[in-house]
């Protein structure tokens, strides 16, 4: 074989596993035998560039940047669809539609209206040329780069009889889950958290950097096709062909005839949308018979061949009985309403998550007014407006308050940030007993016995006012609390005890940094290898650690000039904890250097015990794919965003069985 068809054959192969994987998930070959042979064309095409094809799977990578998109004026307009939202109008809808058909025999198609971004993608020859979003529906903006990032955008089309020149419209959307683990991946770096789905699709589409467009995790549905000349009768037959040429579907497209069909199926779905892996806003009916769209015709806005029924948006009008601060571990204020108990989505909603002051003010909440709240993605619910006709004109627009609820300290507010803080880190009851709360999670150190409520206790006993107090906590002082068993007390002493053995960089994320989460302290750990030298290093030194930005080096500075926290840290020494990175008594340093991903579940350890087997051989544990990233450790249901994003960047993927038969013939 000439390299030339190597390239080619092994181009046709990995595209083929690549639709198996994503668009059918049924894949036939194992992560590590694709990433080989993944890695075998990349090897080729550097080799002999002239050959490598425009669908190259190494294409989705992404690496292009786009300063400004190039405005492209759709050959078609992307109109929008007439909303309905009751049954009557669905009803007059297929009147109106009987009407204009002229008595011609006709039936719908039934689809999911996703609640996505839309995307009109140009194929020639079967190539992806071309992908435009809808923009302001006449002409919109050229995001191919980005589109080809996205796994079940076809790069090129599989199968045979398409036309020359043809146009797939869909959307993409953010699966649920994806969307969950970017905000929590978010919060642990201390990042703004995202709105929803929609608006994360929409925002990254838009992105400069298709690199960074790779890395989110999005789905294209297509549902709708344009041909020159026609080649169908029905929406239905192009579904098939979308299939056919290995695009992903909903696969809960109907064709029906009655109106009692479309009812049914709204109300099917009415219930089951809640157990989609994306967010649908309603259902689409549409003509099916091709020929006949045309003769119904469109307005300027929307075809009149098509209506979306969307599902009540879920939402409700209630009072707004107050609004109350609540004092996170890091000071944080945040507003939280109270409302009069209302029946939202099913459940009994009693409180709204108001984020900030400037939200307060955009919405001009002011006391006792009746309120609209809706659920959206997230899981506590939000106001969404003010239904001003109810607002008593006495009433006094809702303040944010100035000074702490907790300790009457005054609140600052640091430029360019939209949150007050309590400044009193200290002394302030919630933020000293979330640090202490913080110390003894799981995640920290462990301490088996102290949840939230004893550290309340104890904080409010004043037998502790810190993390450091926790090591001085006699028996006779637990005993002598109220509700505190002899058994309880000395379980709480041991699990206390026990915690000194948990390693430096568990120590160090309990300290409760700001922006220092669990990935950040290990990095730190280590890097510096104890707390002193992390203590002695500068804004400049801590930038030069990989991955380790100037917000978080800041952090950690800052927390090391507080002399309080030196002390502190002085006692925990005294304590015994551990605050240097132990030297690796036991097993060999044999994945020293080397980084892992892990995804999936394993079936003969848990993920936890995996992690501590690398770490324990001198291997690092990231919580993200990049460039630099060895080995992506892949169980069974690895993230399939994961597993392309490994492949994409060359990392080895490697199984449960590889990994153990990797350590056990090491040692
Ligand atoms: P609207 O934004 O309310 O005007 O609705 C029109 C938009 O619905 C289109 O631009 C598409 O982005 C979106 N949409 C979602 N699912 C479908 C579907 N199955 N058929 C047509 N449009 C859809
Ligand atoms: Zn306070």
């Amino acid at each position: 074989m000439t390299p030339q068809e190597h390239i080619q054959q092994l181009t046709e192969e990995l595209n083929q596993h690549n639709y198996r994987y994503y668009v059918l998930a049924q894949p036939s070959i194992s992560d590590f035998e694709f990433d080989q042979k993944l890695k075998e064309l990349e090897a080729l095409e550097h080799a002999h560039p002239e050959f490598k094809l425009p669908d190259s799977p190494t294409e989705r990578v992404g690496g292009a940047i786009t300063k400004e998109f190039a405005n492209f004026t759709h050959v078609r307009p992307m109109l929008s669809l007439n909303n309905s939202y009751s049954r009557d109008e669905i009803t007059e809808f297929d009147q109106q539609v009987m009407k204009l058909a002229g008595g011609k025999p006709y039936t719908y198609i039934l689809e999911h209206k996703f609640d996505g971004v839309s995307l009109s993608l140009h194929y020639e020859q079967g190539q992806l040329v071309r992908a435009v979003t809808r923009g302001d529906g006449v002409a919109g903006d050229d995001i191919t780069a980005n589109a080809k990032t996205i796994p079940t955008v076809p790069l090129k089309l599989m199968g045979t009889g398409y036309p020359d020149q043809l146009e797939v419209r869909g959307e993409v959307v953010m699966p649920l889950v994806a969307f969950a683990e970017l905000n929590q991946q978010r919060e642990q770096e201390g990042l703004p958290l995202l709105a929803n789905p929609r608006n994360t699709t929409a925002g990254t589409l838009k992105m400069q950097d298709s690199k960074a467009v790779a890395q989110r995790e999005m789905t294209f549905y297509g549902y709708q096709l344009f041909t020159d000349d026609p080649i169908t009768q029905t929406d239905e037959e192009n579904f098939q062909l979308l299939a056919s040429w290995g695009f992903k579907q909903s696969g809960a497209d109907r064709t029906c005839q009655k109106l009692e069909d479309i009812f049914e199926y709204l109300s099917e779905w009415e219930e089951k949308r809640h157990d989609l892996p994306y967010e649908i806003d309603g259902i689409v009916i549409k003509v099916n018979e091709l020929e006949l769209r045309p003769e119904i015709g469109n307005t300027s806005k929307a075809p009149r061949w098509a209506i979306a029924y969307k599902y009540k948006a879920e939402d409700a009008v209630t009072k707004l009985e107050s609004v109350s601060f609540q004092v996170g571990r890091t000071g944080k204020v945040t507003p939280v309403a109270n409302l009069s108990p209302v029946l939202l989505a099913g459940t009994t909603v009693k409180r709204a998550s108001i984020h900030n002051a400037d939200e307060i003010g955009r919405l001009g909440l002011h006391e006792g007014d009746t309120v609209r709240v809706e659920k959206g993605g997230e899981i506590i619910p939000k106001i969404t407006g003010v239904v001003l006709d109810s607002r008593n004109p006495e009433a006094k627009p809702i303040k944010f308050l100035t000074h702490c609820p907790d300790c009457g300290t005054e609140l600052v507010r640091e430029e360019g940030d939209a949150n007050h803080y309590c400044p009193n880190t200290t002394s302030c009851p919630p933020q000293v007993k979330g640090r202490i709360i913080h110390f003894a999670s799981r995640k920290a150190m462990d301490i088996d016995g102290l949840g939230t409520e004893i550290v309340n206790q104890l904080v409010d006993e004043r037998l502790v006012s810190n993390y450091a107090d926790l090591y001085d906590l006699t028996f006779e002082q637990l005993v002598s609390l109220e509700r505190f068993a002899e058994l309880s007390a000395q379980n709480l002493l041991a699990g206390i005890e026990a915690s000194k053995e948990k390693p430096f960089a568990k120590v160090l994320f309990g300290l409760g940094i700001r922006f220092v989460g669990e990935t950040v302290a290990k990095k730190l750990a280590r890097h510096y290898g104890s707390i002193t030298a992390l203590g002695a290093a500068s804004q400049e030194d801590l930038e030069q650690v990989p991955d380790i930005g100037g917000r978080i080096a800041e952090r950690v500075v800052e927390f090391f000039e507080i002399s309080d926290n030196r002390e502190l840290l002085e006692r925990l020494q005294q304590s015994g904890l551990r605050l240097e990175q132990e030297e690796k008594s036991t097993g060999s340093n044999a994945l020293s250097g080397k980084s892992f991903v892990i995804s999936g579940v394993f079936s003969s350890h848990s993920r936890e015990e995996m992690k501590q087997m690398i770490e324990t051989l001198g291997g690092e544990i990231k919580s993200s794919l990049s460039k630099k990233t060895h080995f992506l450790l892949a169980g069974e249901n690895a993230g399939p965003s994961k597993l392309n994003k490994a492949q994409n960047l060359g990392i080895t993927v490697i199984s449960e069985e590889e990994f153990l038969h990797l350590i056990n013939g090491m040692d």
